[in-house]
């Protein structure tokens, strides 16, 4: 089954397929993935949300192939993520999949501009100044192009880790509860930027939030509960 429909008017870039992930804890096993179907069309902003412990960080670590499921398939664009060795997926991952955490994660000792260019630099290619300079236009950040992350606040600081994610035009970017460090203002300030920059560049992106404001802004919201889609798995749901 081809499950990257080019050519119609929706693309689906990410598809899950009866994924689950259990473990063993202390003889018990805990079914923290259990049988997540997906599927996330090319520029959709789907928030994924649920209580803690109901298995959200697990899912958005598959779809990310950060960690291997115990069975079913994670396809992105064409590709099943988990038929590649460790070192493929790596290399895969580096390309295709952009990441925003709660932390975030910039080098101390480099600048703004050098830390966004940072993951193109370590896949050894050129980097496109143009769309950098436009990602840094709509997310704000062109005076603070030189400033060292240590100078800027906590919103300007994930602003930069969201342009890290975008430069490298992957297929889509991850967000693990992208505004948990943040207060709500400046939450709303950065998830707005987010979905603006996100509809500029085509970019789809799946964010993990436990804030119910801030998951309303995106186009979907994926409710799970104990390891299954209860609500918003379907694209047409
Ligand atoms: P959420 O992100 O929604 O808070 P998680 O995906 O972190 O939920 O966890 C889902 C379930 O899986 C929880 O019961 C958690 O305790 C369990 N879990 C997560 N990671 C591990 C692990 N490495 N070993 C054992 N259990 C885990």
């Amino acid at each position: 089954m081809d499950y990257f429909f080019k050519g119609g008017t929706k693309v689906v870039v990410l598809h899950t397929e009866n994924l689950k992930k259990y473990y063993e804890e202390k003889g018990n096993q805990i079914k923290a993935l259990d049988g997540i179907n997906l599927s996330i069309n090319q520029g959709e902003f789907a928030a994924i949300v649920g209580t803690s412990g109901s298995g959200k960080s697990t899912l958005l670590h598959m779809l990310g192939g950060l960690d291997r499921p115990t069975s079913g398939k994670v396809m992105v664009e064409d590709k099943d993520l988990f038929s590649l060795k460790n070192e493929a997926l790596t290399i895969f991952r580096r390309r295709k999949i952009g990441f925003v955490f709660q932390a975030f994660n910039l080098v101390p000792v480099l600048n703004v501009y050098e830390n966004i260019v940072l993951p193109i630099e370590l896949d050894g290619n050129q980097v496109d100044e143009e769309f950098v300079n436009r990602v840094l236009h709509t997310l704000g950040l062109e005076e603070k192009r030189t400033s060292m992350p240590s100078h800027l606040s906590g919103g300007q600081q994930q602003r930069v880790a969201i342009a890290r994610a975008l430069v490298t035009k992957p297929s889509i970017v991850l967000a693990d509860e992208p505004t948990g460090n943040l207060d709500s203002k400046t939450s709303q300030d950065v998830l707005s930027l987010l979905k603006v920059t996100g509809q500029k560049f085509n970019q789809t992106i799946v964010m993990i939030t436990h804030n119910e404001g801030i998951a309303q802004m995106a186009d979907r919201i994926i409710r799970i509960e104990d390891g299954k889609i209860v609500k918003g798995g379907d694209l047409n749901a």
